[in-house]
């Protein structure tokens, strides 16, 4: 067992005074049993005891015994013996005896705490190592270091663990090995500027791991240099960004596409807080004319046709908006020429507590128009441009829906032109059609506004009367028509026609209440008239 461990300099004092005065007793008995009492080296036994005493007990033991010796010495091993009788010798050697332990108890107190401090010293280097070394092992990255040679001098664990056996120390040139073949000559490029003056280089590569995993890692080497400038080593501190790599690849791709669709040419992108711009794409700005920059700051009401349709959209909007959705709608918006058009809006709230939202608009102006032609050529006779079958049937739903409502009646007139087929046959099929829209300028010339006037098709027309106060009402109305129609029509070839009509007519809720039951009450009616010779009225009612 090392001495060291015996010192009792931490215990109690009693427990130091006593095996002090137990060491003591050991040197008396040790010298009465070495030596007779007489034969003077009285103190030859004290010496290693109050060494010793100082070493495990302290100074204050140390003294003690110190003190106990001397007299003890004096007393018994100096003459006259077993006397305090004091001679000039006994003084002497008891003198030299008190400051050559003392002298010997400093030197070894100094010893002491020189050994003492070196201790602590040496403890606060094996904890700062500790330390040192379990952060380096603890922590996720990689920490490698080389010598002039590229052996491997450390591995941390993670770097044994994801190199394996290649991060054994000794083991030479192991990243060379472990490096994507397509980074190396990029990575010795960057390692071959490491130099006194630039001790560090970053750079990214992917690496190799143990099972052939391709990791990307973000490394800092960092060269040290001996005083004469050589190369010593060099320590080298991985990352694995594989994680944050592959998000930012797919965060680049998401900006590439954003950046894409916000420079697109034909959305135009708008950012509005609180319904101010903050921000509109070029494909914007060309669609309404304005200036680059232009729109900033600037309300977007300046893009509405008017006061009413901005605070209508808006409310319309954000009520959407707020609750988290999209809101899609067309609506009418103005250009800074004035010049109003069609755009289909998309809305979407960016930030709600900024009242922050991104608008996509797309001009349909010639979408619309399209479709309007188109709707219009569904509903309209192409040769007269009065409403045609299918848009008849909707207006007459809706007039008897109304007429429901108001209790008033409506009349269904059924109206075929009388001998129109010579014409047809004498002066071209142009010349028919020239009369036939003739006729439905004459027809709508003699009804009100909110009359019908349609063709069916060939020389086939209807007019709805609507609102009637009386059947007389209805007549009259016919006659005049009738009358209209019997005046002379040019023909392009210089030669004047007229043509009559019969007509044929059906009251709602009199003769019937449903479209196709008034129509086919009319029709009926209309032969009737043909048949009692043409150019007249036929009721239906009359006709049952
Ligand atoms: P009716 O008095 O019995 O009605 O004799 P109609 O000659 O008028 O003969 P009908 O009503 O049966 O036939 C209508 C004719 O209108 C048949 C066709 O030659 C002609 N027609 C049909 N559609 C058009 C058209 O779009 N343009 C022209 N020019 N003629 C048409
Ligand atoms: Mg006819």
């Amino acid at each position: 067992m090392p001495l060291r461990r015996l010192r009792l300099v931490e215990r109690a004092a009693p427990i130091r005074y006593a095996t002090a005065s137990a060491i003591f007793l050991a040197a008396l008995a040790l010298r009465l049993v070495l030596l007779p009492v007489d034969q003077r080296a009285g103190f030859f036994t004290f010496y290693p005891a109050v060494v010793l005493v100082f070493y495990l007990c302290d100074t204050g033991p140390g003294l003690w015994v110190l003190i106990l010796s001397a007299a003890t010495g004096l007393y018994i091993f100096y003459p006259p013996y077993w006397s305090w009788t004091l001679t000039p010798t006994s003084a002497l050697v008891a003198l030299s005896f008190v400051v050559s332990s003392l002298v010997i108890a400093l030197v070894m107190r100094s010893w002491q705490s020189d050994n003492r401090r070196l201790g602590e010293a040496l403890a606060r280097v094996e904890l700062s190592d500790a330390r040192w070394r379990a952060m380096v092992n603890d922590q996720s990255d990689v920490v490698l270091r080389f010598d002039d040679q590229g052996r491997v001098l450390f591995a941390n664990d993670t770097a044994q663990r994801l190199f394996g056996e290649a991060a054994q120390p000794g083991h030479p040139g192991i990243w060379r090995q472990r490096v994507h073949p397509d980074d190396l000559p990029g990575v010795l490029e960057r390692l071959a500027c490491l130099s006194p003056a630039r001790p560090s280089v970053r750079f990214d590569c992917r690496v190799l791991d143990v099972d052939g995993e391709v990791h990307w890692i973000d490394f800092v080497d960092h060269a040290f240099h001996d005083p004469a400038q050589r190369l010593l080593e060099v320590q080298s501190v991985g990352r694995d960004v594989s994680e944050l790599t592959e998000a930012r690849q797919v965060l680049e791709g998401v900006v590439r596409e954003q950046h894409a669709m916000l420079h697109s040419d034909l959305l135009g992108i708008i950012k509005v807080r609180k319904r101010e711009t903050v921000w509109a794409n070029p494909a914007f700005e060309r669609m309404f004319g304005y200036a680059p920059g232009e729109l900033l700051g600037k309300s977007s009401r300046i893009l509405y046709p008017d006061a009413a349709s901005y605070l209508a959209l808006g409310r319309e909007a954000y009520q959407v908006l707020q609750s988290g959705g999209t809101y899609r709608a067309q609506a009418r918006m103005v250009k800074k020429s004035g010049e109003t058009m069609w755009v289909d809006i998309s809305g979407t709230m960016l930030a709600a507590e900024r009242d922050e939202s991104l608008w996509m608009m797309l001009d349909i102006t010639a979408l619309k128009a399209r479709e309007q032609r188109i709707e219009a050529m569904a509903y309209h006779d192409t040769l007269t441009g009065l409403p045609n079958r299918a848009l008849l049937l909707q207006l007459l739903e809706r007039e008897l829906a109304a007429r429901r409502r108001l209790d008033n009646e409506l009349a269904v007139c059924f109206i075929d032109l009388d001998k129109f087929k010579p014409i047809n046959d004498a002066h071209g099929h142009d010349a028919g059609d020239h009369v036939l829209e003739v006729v439905a300028e004459r027809l709508q010339e003699s009804v009100r506004g909110n009359d019908i006037v349609a063709r069916l098709g060939g020389d086939e027309f209807v007019v709805v009367l609507t609102h009637l106060p009386d059947a007389m009402v209805v007549r009259d109305t016919l006659q005049r028509l009738l009358e209209r129609l019997r005046a002379p029509i040019a023909l392009a070839d210089g030669a004047v026609v007229c043509v009559s009509a019969s007509i044929g007519i059906a009251v709602c809720p009199r003769d019937a209440q449903s479209t196709r039951e008034l129509l086919r009450c009319a029709d009926q009616a209309m032969y009737e008239a043909k048949g009692a010779g043409r150019d007249q009225l036929h009721f239906y009612a009359q006709a049952a």
